[in-house]
């Protein structure tokens, strides 16, 4: 068996010296690549960096996530560009997008990180769309305002993805009207996300990726754990059962079209 968790953050794992035996356990299931997300400019010459050292192993992307969004967006976007000519380069822009979840609870300080967090989303997708990179999108109950933000931009649909994808089949459908993509993490075994299998079963599994999301959002039975790229088998076979198909073809499947949305050789 052969996967790749399509989306994580290993920094937490990395700064508790942790890396080393996180990455062994995910090898011993089978979970021998992985792509590390960027989400803000702590993190991105260490993800440059553990792409060298674990080349081929682990991939990685630079972005400012909304959540990391603060006065000097402006600048630190300004350093976005210059990765894609270092001696390892992102495989996508991300993560980006908006989020109207975790906002301030003062009604004129919400205002403005929302209006930086809009400015930030765009600059960016501007600087993908130059690129002509794959990249990965961040929706928390903004969604409507990131697909007009992203259709305003041009950018190129079928290299988007929305990962952690959270919503029903109708949002599905504009993605895949739109030739976007969905990636799905652990949250898709909560009982109360029962809405996110009519949104799998639309997809359908020729454009699904998976993700953990970790150290975030481990998969039932073990939702207290810290995730780890290791869980993306537990995810796969959860995935297997909404289809009704073949863990070997689901692993199969997505293992290629993972790659191929990122480029990876
Ligand atoms: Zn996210
Ligand atoms: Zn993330």
């Amino acid at each position: 068996m052969s996967f790749i968790d399509s989306h994580c953050h290993l920094k937490s794992f990395h700064d508790e010296l942790a890396l080393d035996q996180t990455l062994g356990k995910a090898s011993t299931v089978g979970v021998d690549q992985m792509i590390t997300v960027g989400t803000n400019t702590d993190d991105w010459d260490l993800y440059e960096n553990l792409s060298i050292i674990y080349a081929g192993k682990v991939f990685y992307t630079v972005g400012i996530h909304p959540c990391y969004v603060d006065k000097s967006w402006a600048a630190q976007s300004k350093m976005i560009k210059a990765f894609w000519t270092r001696e390892s380069k992102p495989v996508a822009l991300g993560e980006i997008g908006l989020d109207y979840f975790r906002l301030p609870k003062d009604k004129n300080a919400s205002k403005d990180i929302i209006s930086l967090q809009i400015k930030c989303f765009n600059e960016q997708l501007k600087i993908a769309k130059s690129l002509d990179c794959p990249i990965v999108v961040h929706s928390r109950d903004s969604f409507e305002d990131c697909l007009s933000y992203i259709d305003k931009s041009g950018v190129n649909w079928n290299k988007v993805v929305f990962h952690c994808f959270s919503e029903g089949k109708e949002r599905m459908q504009q993605i895949i009207d739109r030739g976007g993509t969905a990636s799905f993490t652990g949250n898709i075994t909560y009982g109360k996300n029962k809405h996110l299998h009519e949104a799998i079963k639309l997809q359908g599994i020729d454009n699904l990726m998976l993700e953990t999301d970790s150290p975030y959002l481990t998969p039932e039975p073990n939702r207290r754990d810290r995730n780890e790229p290791s869980s993306i088998p537990k995810i796969a076979q959860f995935i297997s059962n909404i289809l009704g198909i073949s863990e070997n073809d689901v692993e199969r499947i997505i293992y290629s079209r993972t790659k191929t949305f990122f480029n990876i050789i």
